[in-house]
Order: C-alpha cells, then sequence, then structure tokens
C-alpha cells in the first residue's frame, strides 16, 4: 500500500484512546500444519446491496508435527458442519489430482476415494483470535499430507476491508452499480474465506468466482474457463489458473460491470487511463531490467475503484486503486495529480517483486515491503519520468518522517507486533518513509552497483519464500565483502541493525578548529526536545522500543553514520561524492577529520542529503553558509540548500541552536527561485505560523511572510507556460498559494475573480476556465472569504467532476470557510451516507476543515463528540486515530511559541 500522510501525532492519540499497559493476546497460529495448495471458491452476491457471502476450500497441507487439530482463522465466517472433510492425501497422485480435478466446484465428490478422517462436531470458535478450529477424532501424521474440505457462508464486509459491497451512481444511465471487490492486508483474507492467514504461510492458490450473468470477474491469475452453476439460474463459475506460492494477504477478487483496458475502472472514466497504460508497462520493464528478475505473472490487471480505503493495494497480478491514484484526466490534471499516479503505479509495481515475490516474514519487517517500495517508486520515476525530478521531492518527505521520528513517541522501524491492531498501526511514516531513507543511505555507503547486485541476489535466492532482514543483510555483506566495499571485519547487518532496531536518528556535529584545520565531528541522539502537550509519556504507543526492552546488546542511541562532505573549494555535490569520508560508530562517537586552514571557507556535511541525520555546525560554519546563500546560493545544491533550512530551524526548536541563525539563513530566500529549497522552508515557517495563529503577533508573522513571498510571487507571475518544468509548475502554485494565505490583496483578488466567473458562467459542469494547477488555492481563497452563495455552489459542482482529483480539490476547499456554521454542517457531513460523502472521503474532509486555523477546534471538538460513532461508522480505528491525529497537530506548539518569540 502507498502511505497516507498525516500520521505524525498518531503514536501519542493512539496512547490515549487504547490506555497504558494493555496487553494483547498472542494469536499466532499454531506451527503444526503448513499450507501448500488452496482452492477456493468464492461467491459473493454484490447486486442491490445483498451482502451473502458462500463458498468452499479445498486446503491441502503438510504436517509439521501431529496435531488433533486444524486451526484457521476465520472472521464472522461459519464453516457449515456438515460438509466439513479431512483426507489423508497419497503423496504420489497429489499433483495429479490438483491437476485434472480443479474444475471441481463443491466439497463433495472429490474426498471419497481417499482415507477419511472422523471429524468432531461442533467446529470451535476463537474471537479473540480469529480462530476456527475443526477438532479430529485422531491425530494428523507428521510428514503426511492432507485435504481439509468445507463449505462456508458469511455476509460481505461494508468497511472496505475483506470482501466488500460497494456502490456508484452510473451517470450515463442514471442508475445504481455495485461491485465487489477485496482488501486484504494485512489481516482480512480471514473475512473472506477461512485460511491461515499470515504472510509467512505462502501457498498456491486456485480460485473460483462465482458471479451474476451480467457482471465480469477479475483474480489475482488469467481466467481458464467460465462455466454456467449447476444449482443457481443465472450465475456462472469465473475458474483462475493455479497462481505461485503467495502470501494470504495477495489474494484478490473484483466483481463488477467495469470496462476494461487492462486497466479496469467505471466505464466513463475509462478514458482517463491512458497515462497508466502508458507508464505501466515503462515502469515494469525498468524493473526487470534493473533487478534482472522477470515480472513471475502471465498478467496484470490494474483496477480504479470509486470507493477503497487505502491509496492502493499490491495484490499479485490484480493491483487495486482508489481512482485518483490511477487515473487522470489529461484536460485536467494538475501536476501533483499526475505525479502521484504515477508514483503510486511505481510504487505498487515495485511489489510485485518487493512484498509480493520475497515476503516478510512477519509483520515486524513490514518495512521490507514498504520501505523498498518506497525507495523503489523512486529509482523507477527518476528513469521512467526524469521531468518530475521525484528524488529531489522525496528528499522533502525524508525531512518530514524525522519530526516524527525525532520524538519519544516514535518506534523502532522493526518492531514487535502481534495482534491486527498492532499491525494496522505500523502502516505509517516510519515503515515507509524512514524505511525508504535508510535504504537509500545504504545504497550510498554501499555504491549504486554493489547494491543493486545484492539486491538482485537475495530476490532470486529468495523468491516465492519470506524473509527477515538479516537474510537481505547477509546478500547485501556477502556483496559489499567481494566487491571490497566493506572490510571483512564489518558486515551490513553491524550497520543496519543501529538504524532499524531502535528509534529515532542522530544529529551529527561539525566543530572546526580554524586555527590548526581539523573539524571534530561527533554523533549524539537526536530529540526534538518537545514532546506533545497531551501526552507527556513515553510509551504512547503500544509498540514497544525493541532496543530498550529487549536488545541490550546495543548501546543505546547510538548509530553506524556515514558522513560525506565538501566545501566551498571544492563545490563537489556529485553522486560520486556521497560515499562516506568517515565513519561515525557506537563505539566511536566522535572523528577528527581534517578540514582545512581556510578560515573563510565554509562546510557542508551529508552530500545530497543521502544519510538519515541532521547536521550542526559550529556558529562561524553557519555564518559563512549564510553568507553564501545571500552572496550566490546557487553555489550550494538545492537539496542541501534544503536541508540546510531544514536542520536550523529543527535545531532551533530543540533548543540547540539560536532562532536568529535559522532566520538568517532565510533571509536569501527572497532571491530562491528553486522549489525544493522553498519547501523546506515553508514547513518550518507554517509550523511558526501555526504557533502563532491565535495570538496577538499573527499580524506580524503575516507581514514577515508577505515580505519573503510577495518579490517571488511577483517575478514568477501567475501565468502558467507551456514549457514549465513540474518543479516550476509546483513551486508557482506554492507561491500563490502562500500569497494568497498571507493575505496578499492582488492574489486574493484575482482569485475571486476566476471564481466568480465560473459561477456566473451558463454552464459551469464543462466550462471550468481556471486551469487545473491553480483550482486548488483559487478554490480555498474563494470559499474563505466568501459566503454561503460561493460555498454551496462548489458543494454542488464536486458531484458534477468526472475526475475523481478535481473532486479531491473541491472537498479540500471547502474546508477552508471561515463560517462556523458552514464548518460545522460540512463536518456532520462525514458521518451522514446520504451527503454523499464517500466513506474514504471521510479523512479528507475532517483535515480539511482542520488545516484551516479557524476549523481546527472546530474539527477537534467534533471528533471528541462523535468518537464512538466514527469507530463503528468507519470500522478501521487506526483511519479514525489518523482523522483525530490531524485535528491535533497544534497542540504540541504552544510551549514552543516562547522560544521563538
Ligand atoms: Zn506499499
Amino acid at each position: 500500500m502507498p502511505l497516507n500522510k498525516g500520521v505524525c501525532l498518531l503514536a501519542a492519540v493512539l496512547f490515549i484512546v487504547k490506555g497504558e499497559g494493555k496487553v494483547l493476546p498472542d494469536i499466532r497460529l499454531p506451527k503444526s500444519i503448513v499450507p501448500e495448495h488452496y482452492f477456493v471458491g468464492i461467491v459473493p452476491d454484490i447486486h442491490q446491496n445483498n451482502n451473502a457471502i458462500e463458498g468452499f476450500v479445498h486446503l491441502d497441507f503438510f504436517v509439521q508435527t501431529p496435531t488433533d487439530r486444524i486451526v484457521m482463522h476465520a472472521v464472522n465466517l461459519t464453516l457449515i458442519e456438515d460438509s466439513v472433510s479431512v483426507n489423508l492425501l497419497p503423496s504420489k497422485t497429489m499433483e495429479m489430482m490438483r491437476e485434472n480435478d480443479v474444475s471441481k466446484t463443491s466439497s463433495s465428490g472429490l474426498s471419497e476415494k481417499l482415507k477419511m478422517l472422523k471429524v468432531l462436531r461442533p467446529i470451535s470458535y476463537d474471537a479473540d483470535k480469529e480462530f476456527a478450529v475443526i477438532h479430529l477424532g485422531s491425530k494428523l501424521e507428521e510428514n503426511q499430507r492432507y485435504r481439509v474440505s468445507f463449505n462456508y457462508s458469511g455476509m460481505l464486509a461494508r468497511n472496505l476491508k475483506g470482501f466488500y459491497g460497494s456502490e456508484y451512481l452510473d451517470k450515463k444511465s442514471e442508475t445504481k452499480r455495485w461491485l465487489g471487490v477485496t482488501q486484504f492486508e494485512p489481516t482480512s483474507a480471514r473475512l473472506a474465506f477461512p485460511c491461515l492467514d499470515e504472510p509467512a504461510m505462502k501457498a498456491t492458490f486456485t480460485i473460483s468466482i462465482g458471479r451474476r450473468s451480467n457482471y465480469t470477474s477479475l483474480s489475482n491469475m488469467p481466467l481458464v474457463k467460465t462455466e454456467p452453476m449447476s444449482n443457481k439460474e443465472g450465475w456462472f463459475w469465473d475458474l483462475y489458473e493455479k497462481s505461485v506460492p503467495m502470501s494470504t494477504y495477495l489474494v484478490a477478487c473484483l466483481v463488477s460491470e467495469f470496462a476494461f483496458l487492462r486497466i479496469w475502472a467505471r466505464s466513463e472514466a475509462i478514458e482517463q487511463a491512458d497515462r497508466a497504460v502508458q507508464v505501466t508497462s515503462d515502469m515494469l520493464e525498468f524493473l526487470e531490467q534493473y533487478f534482472q528478475v522477470p515480472f513471475p505473472l502471465p498478467k496484470v490487471d490494474l483496477v480504479g475503484l470509486p470507493d477503497f480505503s487505502s491509496g492502493a493495494m499490491e495484490n499479485w497480478g490484480l493491483i487495486t486503486y482508489r481512482e485518483t491514484t490511477l487515473l487522470v484526466n489529461p484536460k485536467s490534471a494538475a501536476v501533483r495529480d499526475e505525479m502521484n499516479v504515477e508514483r503510486v503505479i511505481a510504487h505498487e509495481l515495485a511489489h510485485q517483486w518487493f512484498g509480493n515475490l520475497v515476503t516478510m516474514a512477519w509483520w515486524n519487517d513490514l518495512w521490507l515491503n514498504e520501505g523498498f517500495a518506497t525507495y523503489v517508486q523512486r529509482l523507477v520515476l527518476d528513469n521512467v519520468s526524469p521531468k518530475y525530478q521525484y528524488g529531489s521531492l522525496q528528499a522533502l518527505d525524508f525531512l518530514s518522517v524525522m519530526d516524527a521520528d525525532g520524538l519519544e513517541s516514535s518506534h523502532a522501524i522493526s518492531v514487535d507486533v502481534a495482534h491486527p491492531t498492532q499491525i494496522t498501526e505500523i502502516f505509517d511514516a516510519i515503515s515507509y518513509t524512514k524505511g525508504a531513507a535508510i535504504i537509500r543511505m545504504m545504497n550510498d555507503f554501499l555504491g549504486e552497483a554493489t547494491f543493486r547486485e545484492g539486491v538482485k541476489n537475495y530476490l532470486n535466492e529468495k523468491k516465492y519464500q519470506n524473509a527477515r532482514q538479516d537474510e537481505l543483510w547477509q546478500f547485501l555483506s556477502e556483496q559489499a565483502h567481494q566487491d571490497s566495499v566493506l572490510p571483512l571485519s564489518l558486515d551490513v547487518k553491524t550497520i543496519m541493525d543501529t538504524w532499524t532496531l531502535q528509534m529515532g536518528f542522530p544529529l551529527v556535529t561539525v566543530q572546526r578548529n580554524y586555527t590548526d584545520g581539523n573539524a571534530y565531528i561527533q554523533q549524539k541522539r537526536f530529540l526534538r526536545g518537545v514532546k506533545p502537550a497531551i501526552v507527556k509519556e513515553n510509551k504512547s504507543s503500544s509498540l514497544t522500543n525493541f532496543v530498550e526492552e529487549k536488545n541490550s546488546r546495543l548501546p543505546n542511541y547510538r548509530w553506524w553514520v556515514p558522513v560525506s562532505f565538501t566545501d566551498s573549494v571544492a563545490q563537489n555535490f556529485s553522486q560520486s561524492n556521497t560515499r562516506p569520508a568517515i565513519w561515525l560508530t557506537p563505539n566511536e562517537l566522535s572523528a577528527t577529520k581534517f578540514i582545512g586552514k581556510n578560515e573563510d571557507s565554509w562546510v557542508i556535511a551529508n552530500i545530497l542529503a543521502t544519510g538519515y541525520y541532521r547536521v550542526n555546525y559550529d556558529e562561524r560554519n553557519w555564518k559563512l553558509l549564510g553568507l553564501q546563500l545571500k552572496t550566490d546560493h546557487q553555489v550550494i545544491h538545492p537539496i542541501n540548500r534544503a536541508y540546510l533550512i531544514d536542520d536550523s530551524f529543527a535545531l532551533a526548536a530543540a533548543e540547540i541552536l539560536p532562532y536568529t541563525t535559522a532566520f538568517s539563513l532565510i533571509e536569501y530566500l527572497p532571491e530562491e527561485n528553486h522549489h525544493v529549497p522553498w519547501s523546506s522552508a515553508l514547513r518550518a515557517l507554517n509550523y511558526i505560523g501555526r504557533m502563532f495563529s491565535y495570538t496577538k503577533d499573527h499580524g506580524r508573522y503575516k507581514d514577515f511572510m508577505r515580505s519573503l513571498v510577495v518579490p517571488v510571487y511577483t517575478r514568477l507571475g501567475t501565468e502558467f507556460q507551456s514549457d514549465d518544468s513540474p518543479l516550476t509548475k509546483l513551486f508557482r502554485i506554492s507561491m500563490i498559494t502562500q500569497a494568497c494565505s498571507q493575505e496578499f490583496r492582488p492574489c486574493i483578488r484575482n482569485a475571486q475573480l476566476l471564481f466568480d466567473e465560473w459561477m456566473d458562467s451558463p454552464d459551469p459542469i464543462h466550462t471550468i476556465k481556471i486551469i487545473p494547477d491553480l483550482r486548488s488555492s483559487t478554490y480555498c481563497t474563494a470559499i474563505k472569504y466568501g459566503g454561503q452563495l460561493e460555498w454551496d455552489f462548489a458543494w454542488g459542482m464536486s458531484f458534477n467532476m468526472t475526475s475523481a482529483q478535481d473532486r479531491d480539490v473541491i472537498l479540500s476547499a471547502l474546508g477552508c470557510s471561515r463560517d462556523p456554521w458552514i464548518l460545522i454542517r460540512y463536518l456532520s457531513f462525514v458521518l451522514d451516507p446520504k451527503s454523499g460523502i464517500r466513506k474514504q472521503d471521510g479523512r479528507r474532509v475532517i483535515s480539511a476543515v482542520a488545516s484551516n486555523p479557524g476549523g481546527r477546534r472546530i474539527a477537534f471538538q467534533f471528533m471528541l463528540k462523535h468518537f464512538e460513532e466514527m469507530f463503528s461508522y468507519f470500522g478501521n480505528p487506526v483511519r479514525v486515530l489518523q482523522m483525530l491525529s490531524s485535528t491535533t497537530s497544534s497542540l504540541n506548539t504552544q510551549e514552543e511559541l516562547v522560544k521563538v518569540r
């Protein structure tokens, strides 16, 4: 899955909701049996919101240790007692039976010729552990294979997980349509069919889907044949090819009336799939070449869904997406939308190798899936669509994750998890973004060739299997030693354990001696210093910090830190200069390096910010850097400019550096023409703005911001040119948004003019003259400075947008109103299914209101008041908590405010 952003305070909030110290039961399966092959038939009745699901399972398994029970996962499913049978499989004939008998579509028939075991009734269920247990009259014998067969029944889920039903309006025929689709990761396969639902329990699957004649179905593998159902008039069985060995969470099914083009979507939206079609094959080709491992499946389908809880899901061969992450309307797409679609497609395709082919053994190593997919998506984009310069944008993501990771409430990348709630919790920025950041660091300290070769070997050796992070380290170490990149006495595990087993990251301080030319370099854990005001405890999440509690082998909070350098003489910001000039180690916290006596020459560490850490310098070096930025900032690479700014503000917030140093570094900003350093500065400045938002000094803050932004806004103008690069477009959008939100009158007037023109046009649905890139800030500004009329118009328009991104833009802008009652009414729509707000968009509405300074408190109160209701309506506690956390993002800033003043 791709990451949903905005999870910073999630951990803190979880603490409050769950209560402290509640021990969750061990919910792992016994290891006595190992699944080998599932033959699953599922009949979901989605038509007209019916919600029955029935099906059958034949599961062939191998017995590792004798047992008289078969334990499977099942949630809200009932096994039909009479249908359960267990047979010994003669090992020789088994293969043959699998191939020949797969067309059998009920649990009877096939089993008679085999030795049958007595099944004791009733089947028992353990709701806490989500188990269904079949008890047997005799023991299953070691090293034998058996088949358990049964029919089962249940209900389709309604809250966007398991096998769930969903509806949408077909605009051409003005009729309702229904679809059924699966979302299993991490632990929802058990809602659709009884199975051994743990990632290491890989097996092959033969899937059969029952459907009415007017629907089509899809699954991971290609269709073999379609047959009418013998017992159901007007129904058909679609039988799919046997899969490669894979985890249960990757199984996928879709039943819909969608149109297709290898990409499946609502028929009226299908024309927006062109870009996805174009890039998908290029990306697959790149991935196959880069890692030298062919795509293992005969086909891949990409499906855009109108209601989907995540951004996308990497089911093997049948990847599901929200419409906004797959489809773009070429006529109305903003550059951000295009890039987002490519980013998510790249991410899910990367998973076909990292996650699907080689899967983490247990969810504690989720980062092996998500960190890799997030890192590889960048490789893919930088090669297939270099125009986006995505690598430099991802460097900004690494900065935001440092904010979360610099808190004491963070958690290690590799973390003990047991219960499904804990598993869902770690789908966060730490697993995704920090995971990607440390893989990037590894790529750069090993060198790309070594890294790539090591990963290739890892994929080839571990394919169709599971892996732990130690196994990845093993392959990389071998390659590093072979290439003499690391000394034989040092392996990758030693280095990387310090990054994955403990939370946080170091601050590297470079203290220069200007007389002898040496620099004294040391590491220390970086802490933001300010804890969220709402929680003071260290253990703010149910996730434990592995190092502190379990692993006394490692000294606390010391890392293997690769440090690279350049200075004002060399000015070497090339990729080749990112290799470490020195290492700081857990045993040698500091090092001395001769840098040169020139006291007028600055030094910069962490070239291109490939290392996951912050850097501080002595006062004189900061001054020299500030001076360089003012005289000729382009000498320093844009990514390093961004990091200098962000580091200085983060250090100021942590009381390590005076705010005057940070502010003097950004005095040059009116001259800055690059999106990346500006974004970094705006992140820091908006944070400070939030602190001032309820104080008498807010006006002064706005004056200051205008003094930085207006010169650039004027220079860039509001007209988009056909040859603008994506970064230039993003930069202009960002400056317009800032100028308007800092109340620069010409900007506001311009937005109002454009919006009025739209409102007054005779056919507003089909003629939006506002160019896509400007829509977000124009709508927001017009709604902010308008009243009910503007709001109601935009709300009405939100239902008439054929492109999902256009609708998202309006939904976000609707939160910009300054009328409390309008905001309260808007929030109330979230819990009202008739309002037209889809479940998947609930979080967008909440965070739209919460990111409006006038709406934050309203949103927070709304969440508190309707907390229980939100849980039952959305059915996904973690999502609800993420919504809550988006409303609390300013609560921790009061303490810091004093310092900035
Ligand atoms: Zn993912």
